[in-house]
């Protein structure tokens, strides 16, 4: 019989019970990485005060270290511990937090350099995940936590995600919170200029709800050039992230003469479900984000369908953007457009 592989390389699912938690934060504060559950999407936690924790995140991850880590707390009051802070960063929390909303201020010197790489300002979160937060405070550690996959892969929204994409690392053990409510990563907002904030990456966040509260526009980055990736990537104009294996094409729409045109092995992902065949017959080929085009419903469910599909052996998959500047179609836009990248 062929042996099988030692099941010790494959993280273990951990149910959310007091004496798994409590194990959970004893092994943190041992400087161990634990899969984690939170609102946006499942992360990789380690102490953030310990360079060597973090160390291990970056080794079982493949990311490169001049990626730098978000710092998550259990409460706002927190903050001071790892940033310094400032009037529109305390106003954003107290609007936001716990959520899907990133700060981006000046660090703390206790903060060791490989979570920011190298930088002198520091990213931070409460998150919205009850769970996340409880490990959080039983550990009495801030936690530095990326998405918990492989560098580049599609981010993970089930801890069975987390525990198939993180095999053979040293991650021992994943805490399952259930399907992750949100499904994109947070909104990041650098506010080391408070009067001058900036929106590094769209979220789950809507960044006209962030203007609202600061009472001052946010500057965004120069659209994606877009155009260059729908229908033909073209190599090397954005960064590739979150990306399934499969090839996949980007259309600003997928209507029914676009669909006539799908090959018997290719796949789309639709955002809303497509008007039933006349003989009632479902097309496998089709899958669709949502009933009616509902952008949290589709950003909910967005990274496993990719991993689905991915999963499934189509040779190309093709997906279709959501328009406008609105809620969560630019977080949702941005996931596409870096899936589909060539480089
Ligand atoms: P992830 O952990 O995959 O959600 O990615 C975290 C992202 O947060 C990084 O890729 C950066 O874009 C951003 N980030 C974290 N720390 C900083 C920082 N100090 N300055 C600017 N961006 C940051
Ligand atoms: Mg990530």
């Amino acid at each position: 019989m062929p042996a099988s592989r030692p099941s010790a390389s494959r993280p273990r699912l951990l149910r959310p019970t007091p004496a798994n938690l409590t194990r959970l934060a004893a092994a943190l504060r041992r400087g161990e990485i634990v899969g984690v559950p939170s609102e946006t999407v499942y992360g990789l936690a380690a102490d953030a005060l310990s360079a060597d924790a973090c160390a291990r995140i970056f080794e079982a991850k493949g990311r490169p270290t001049t990626d730098p880590l978000i710092v998550h707390l259990a409460a706002a009051r927190d903050i001071a511990r790892v940033a310094l802070v400032n009037d529109a960063a305390l106003a954003l929390a107290s609007a936001f937090w716990p959520g899907p909303l990133t700060l981006v201020l000046p660090k703390r010197a206790e903060v060791p350099d490989i979570v920011t790489a190298g930088k002198p300002t520091v990213a931070v979160r409460v998150p919205a995940h009850p769970l996340f937060r409880r490990l959080i405070r039983a550990s009495g550690r801030p936690l530095a936590a990326p998405s918990a996959n492989p560098f580049g892969y599609v981010s993970p929204t089930t801890a069975a995600h987390v525990r198939d994409g993180l095999a053979g690392t040293s991650l021992r053990a994943v805490l399952d919170g259930g399907e992750c409510s949100v499904g994109v990563e947070s909104t990041i907002i650098d506010l080391t200029r408070p009067r001058s904030p900036r929106l590094l990456r769209p979220g789950g966040l809507a960044v006209e709800e962030i203007e609202r509260v600061l009472g001052l526009p946010v500057a965004r980055p120069r659209p994606a050039r877009l155009a260059a990736h729908v229908a033909a990537p073209a190599p090397g104009m954005l960064a590739r992230h979150y990306s399934p294996r499969t090839p996949l094409v980007l259309h600003p729409r997928l209507d029914a003469a676009a669909l006539a045109r799908l090959a018997p092995d290719e796949a789309a992902l639709l955002l809303r479900r497509p008007a039933a065949s006349h003989d009632g017959v479902t097309d496998p080929r089709l899958h669709a984000l949502s009933a009616d085009g509902d952008l949290r419903e589709i950003a909910r469910r967005l990274f496993s369908a990719l991993r689905a599909l991915d999963a499934a052996g189509w040779r190309r998959l093709h997906a279709e953007l959501p328009a406008g500047a609105e809620g969560l179609a630019p977080a949702i836009r941005d996931r596409l457009t870096r899936a589909a990248a060539r480089s």
